[in-house]
């Protein structure tokens, strides 16, 4: 079998079960969430690390030395904010060709010294080496929670959430893999919703404070992909009601709404944040999320008891096909 045809998913499964499946001690969270957790006094520590290559994740010219930099720390510090954790230091391996404009990497630190002054996460070490290919970034996050939230706990009757606009990432995708590719004065918008990805700390932070937050997690791959680890983490089954999917205005503005349902479900790094909340306590959570974030927490569908590994995704109250995969590093 070849890789491609097993998956990022089946393999992580494949390498984890067969050699890593011996229980942790108590407290400790391995494999499987956004965040491994390291049970400490006063509060879990959290951990996440995340890999960025070129010409995979991002294409040199097109984002930037600061851009990269920015969004090299955002995606690590949004596992974190899924997790309801607050940032506590971050370390940085890069592989550079040596042929890199040091004007490029000083834009680099200054684009990662952004978030980390933000959010108070100070970088603490990491490694630099030669790169015979791309440029590759690996940041690895620390963070601390008091109440951490994870991708098991949701429950049937839930509602499920997201805390903002879905999709306008993998429409500037778009331009970006696609140099010809006519950029109107909208495309801009995008491709910086592509490439400066804000970390949901706060809104990780206030949410985890909720009992009544059952999972939580952020989009990274998509809600089809990302909503199916609540699933199975969760042993649940899940409605999304396409309807209610946050749309940006010009977002509906500039594509048609097929289109803008798949950049929704399908694309990817939005790095918003996904939870499910009692639906008893819906009401009262989204009313202080808005009254503080100045935003509404959108409600897109409901968890139900277990019964298919397949998210059913209905419009106008109908069934409909067609948005089932999510971004899948091997399968894409
Ligand atoms: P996220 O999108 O939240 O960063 P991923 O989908 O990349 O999470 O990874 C899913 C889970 O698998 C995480 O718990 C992650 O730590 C783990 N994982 C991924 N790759 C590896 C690896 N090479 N070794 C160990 N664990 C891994
Ligand atoms: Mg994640």
């Amino acid at each position: 079998m070849k890789l491609k045809d097993l998956g990022e998913f089946g393999l992580i499964e494949r390498f984890s079960e067969k050699y890593f499946s011996e229980s942790l001690s108590d407290g400790f969270l391995g494999i499987g969430d956004d965040c491994a957790v390291i049970p400490a006094l006063g509060g879990d520590f959290l951990v996440s690390t995340d890999l960025l290559t070129e010409n995979v994740h991002f294409i040199k010219d097109e984002i930037g030395g600061e851009m990269l930099g920015k969004k090299s720390l955002a995606v690590n510090l949004s596992d974190l904010a899924a997790s309801g954790a607050t940032p506590v230091a971050s370390f940085l391996s890069i592989a550079i060709p040596p042929e890199t404009d040091t004007e490029f990497l000083d834009l680099f630190f200054k684009g990662y010294a952004f978030w980390s002054k933000k959010f108070n996460c100070p970088l603490l070490g990491g490694d630099t080496t030669k790169s015979a290919g791309g440029l590759t970034i690996n940041v690895t996050v620390i963070g601390k929670a008091k109440n951490k939230k994870l991708r098991s706990g949701a429950k049937p009757g839930d509602v499920i959430c997201v805390t903002g606009f879905l999709g306008d990432s993998a429409a500037g995708l778009e331009f970006v893999i696609d140099p010809k590719k006519k950029r109107d004065k909208n495309a801009e918008y995008f491709i910086s919703r592509h490439h400066n990805p804000e970390p949901r700390i706060s809104e990780g932070k206030f949410l985890a404070d909720f009992q009544s937050v059952h999972a939580m997690m952020d989009i990274s791959d998509g809600i089809s992909s990302d909503l199916k680890h609540i699933m199975k983490a969760s042993e649940v089954s899940a409605v999304v009601e396409l309807d209610k999917l946050p749309l940006s205005p010009l977002m509906t503005e500039c594509y048609s709404l097929r289109d803008a349902y798949s950049f929704a479900t399908s694309g990817g790094e939005d790095y918003e944040l996904l939870l499910t909340v009692d639906s008893k306590k819906f009401a009262e959570i989204s009313e202080k999320f808005e009254k503080k974030f100045s935003k509404p927490l959108y409600a897109i569908g409901t968890i139900t008891e277990k019964k298919s590994t397949e998210i059913v995704f209905l419009e106008n109250s109908f069934s409909v096909n067609g948005f089932s995969n999510g971004f899948d590093h091997f399968t894409a």
